[in-house]
């Protein structure tokens, strides 16, 4: 119950990318408490621990209070040298692999192929039919922590899920198929998959028709992989190829 000096703010949290609702406690001028918001559409009243914990994070007596000073060599954001250079050439067009091995790639590569930068929804009241994770944990782990609630959902619902991961992460553990291949065999795996796709017709030939360039020489390119998936050691053994929960 509310104390008569309590005040009750609607709010979000931001610690991840997300943007959970929340309801702050503030007593007094000072944040005891917060919870998740049940009327948030997003977050439907539920958070993952960072946000509960956040009066903690601001006045707990070992946080930071002052910037600290760096010692030793910088690391990050060496990137925006390639910009300011890109821009003294009078070019817009700059690639870089190193700030992400993971955002720019997936950016540059959705927009090549699909004119924009395309997320998969599991947000709406339809469920996918089938998830697939590969190296992605979201359901404990991720820059985008709110994403565990809807995935959570949308298996519990019955997602097919399909995990690939060399370890059992909780993900694998609530999918139907887990995939524990070798570190660093991923691409051996999508060509393999490229290759069935392509075998069994599966894709959509109206959209390749139109809109892609090169599609022949990936159907010759990736028929070498037609048999090599279990002969290149993707799978570690035959005891763990395909575990299914059932
Ligand atoms: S998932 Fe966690 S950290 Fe991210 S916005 Fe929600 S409560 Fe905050």
């Amino acid at each position: 119950m509310m104390e008569a000096h309590e005040n009750i703010y609607r709010s979000v949290c931001r610690i991840c990318h997300g943007g959970c609702g929340a309801l702050l406690t503030v007593r007094e001028g000072k944040l005891v408490k917060v919870a998740p918001d049940p009327h948030s559409p997003f977050n439907r009243g539920r958070m993952c621990i960072k946000g509960p914990a956040t009066p903690e994070m601001m006045y707990h007596p070992s946080r930071l209070l002052s910037p600290l000073k760096r010692v030793g060599a910088r690391g990050r954001h060496h990137y925006m040298h390639t910009v300011r250079f890109a821009n003294t050439l009078g070019t817009p067009n700059w690639y870089e692999p190193g700030l992400a091995n993971c955002f720019i790639p997936r950016i540059t590569v959705s927009r090549f192929t699909y004119g924009g930068f395309v997320v998969a929804d599991y947000y709406g009241e339809i469920k996918p039919k089938t998830i697939l994770f590969w190296g992605h944990n979201p359901l404990v782990s991720g820059p985008d922590g709110e994403l565990a609630f809807p995935v959570r959902r949308a298996l519990d619902a019955g997602s097919y899920g399909i995990a690939v991961d060399p370890r059992r992460s909780e993900t694998a553990k609530h999918c139907k198929m887990w995939l524990p291949i070798r570190p660093g065999t991923d691409c051996a795996l999508a060509l393999a998959m490229i290759h069935v796709i392509i075998r069994e017709g599966i894709y959509d030939k109206e959209f390749v028709e139109k809109w892609t360039v090169g599609f022949d020489k990936l159907s010759d390119h990736v028929t070498q992989w037609k048999n090599r998936l279990f002969w290149n050691g993707v799978y570690p053994s035959s005891r763990t190829r395909i575990p299914c929960k059932q």
